[in-house]
C-alpha cells in the first residue's frame, strides 16, 4: 500500500513539473499565451524586419567579441525537445562575452541553439523584408551585472541574443559541421553529447557582419520573457541543403516538424540599424566581391 502511495505521489509530482515547466509545441503557438501569459504581451519576438524603414543609430563602436577565440574545456550538445542547444565550460577568465555596439554593459555567453523548418524555404524566426531563411541561430547572452541567466531574464535589458541567418549555399558551414558531427547522437536521445571543443569565433560573425538591426523584444519560446535586446546581422551565413537535412532528422517533442514561432506585431516599437566598419571587414568585402 505504501508503495502505491509513493507511486501516486511521484506521478503527481511529475505532472506538476510538466505543468509548471515549459512544455509546449509548435502546432498552435497562439495557444502559448493561455499557459504562459507573457507570450500574449505587447513586445514579443520574432518580428519581420523591413530594411528600408529602419531608423539609423549611425555608426556605433563595433560590437566587441571578447574571448570568442578561446575554445572551452568541454562542449556539450543536448536535444531539449525544442531545439539542439550547445553549451561550453570555460576557465573563469576565458568565458566569451560581447560589449559595445548598442550595448551598455558586458553580456556573457550562455548557450546557442537553432530554429529550422520542414523545408529549405522556411525555418528562421525573424524575417527580413518578409523573407524567411532555412536556419536561424541564437547566441544567448546575459548581462554580467545580473550574474546568472535565470536572474537576468527578469529584467528588460537582461539578455542579448545575436540572431544569425543562414542561407543555402553548396559550401555549407564548417562551424556547423563541427556541431552536426554530434547531432546523430542526440537526434533521438535527450542524453547530452560531448563534442570536441571548438572556439565560437569559427562562425566568423565578428568579421562577416557590417550592418545590424537591433530592437527590444522577447524570448521566442515560453515563457516569452520580454528581456531581450536583439542584435541581428543583416548578412547571412552559409548552410548546405545536406546540413539542413541533419537538422530535420532531429526528433522534436510532440512530433513537431519545425521550431520557429511566427512573427509578432511590432506594436509601435522602433527597429534600429547600426553600422560598424573595420579594416578587417573591408578586406573581407574585397575578397568576396572579387571571388564571386
Ligand atoms: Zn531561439
Amino acid at each position: 500500500m505504501l508503495l502505491f502511495y509513493i507511486y501516486i505521489f511521484i506521478q503527481l509530482y511529475l505532472q506538476e513539473i510538466n505543468s509548471s515547466g515549459t512544455d509546449f509545441d509548435y502546432k498552435d503557438t497562439c495557444k502559448w499565451a493561455k499557459e504562459f501569459p507573457m507570450c500574449g504581451e505587447k513586445f514579443q519576438s520574432p518580428i519581420n524586419i523591413k530594411i528600408p524603414n529602419l531608423e539609423s543609430l549611425g555608426e556605433l563602436p563595433p560590437l566587441k567579441w571578447n574571448g570568442y577565440e578561446n575554445a572551452p574545456t568541454t562542449m556539450t550538445l543536448v536535444n531539449s525537445g525544442h531545439s539542439i542547444t550547445l553549451t561550453g565550460q570555460w576557465d573563469d577568465n576565458n568565458i566569451p562575452y560581447i560589449t559595445d555596439g548598442p550595448l551598455t554593459d558586458a553580456y556573457i555567453f550562455e548557450q546557442l541553439h537553432f530554429h529550422w523548418g520542414p523545408n529549405d524555404s522556411v525555418g528562421s524566426e525573424h524575417k527580413m523584408n518578409g523573407n524567411s531563411f532555412p536556419l536561424e541561430m541564437h547566441m544567448v547572452h546575459f548581462k554580467k551585472e545580473y550574474e546568472t541567466f535565470s536572474n537576468a531574464v527578469k529584467y528588460s535589458d537582461g539578455l542579448t541574443v545575436v540572431g544569425l541567418f543562414f542561407d543555402i549555399s553548396p559550401m555549407g558551414s564548417e562551424a556547423l559541421t563541427a556541431i552536426l558531427g554530434g547531432v546523430s547522437a542526440v537526434s533521438s536521445s535527450k542524453d547530452p553529447f560531448e563534442l570536441d571543443p571548438f572556439e565560437l569565433s569559427s562562425f566568423n560573425v565578428a568579421i562577416a557582419a557590417v550592418q545590424f538591426a537591433t530592437y527590444a523584444g522577447s524570448l521566442t519560446t515560453p515563457p516569452c520573457s520580454q528581456s531581450v535586446i536583439w542584435i541581428l546581422p543583416i548578412n547571412t551565413l552559409n548552410v548546405s541543403s545536406k546540413q539542413m537535412k541533419k537538422f530535420r532528422n532531429i526528433e522534436l517533442n510532440h512530433g513537431d516538424t519545425h521550431n520557429y514561432r511566427p512573427t509578432q506585431p511590432l506594436n509601435g516599437r522602433s527597429i534600429h540599424i547600426f553600422t560598424q566598419w573595420s579594416k578587417l571587414y573591408m578586406c573581407d568585402v574585397y575578397r568576396s566581391t572579387t571571388e564571386t
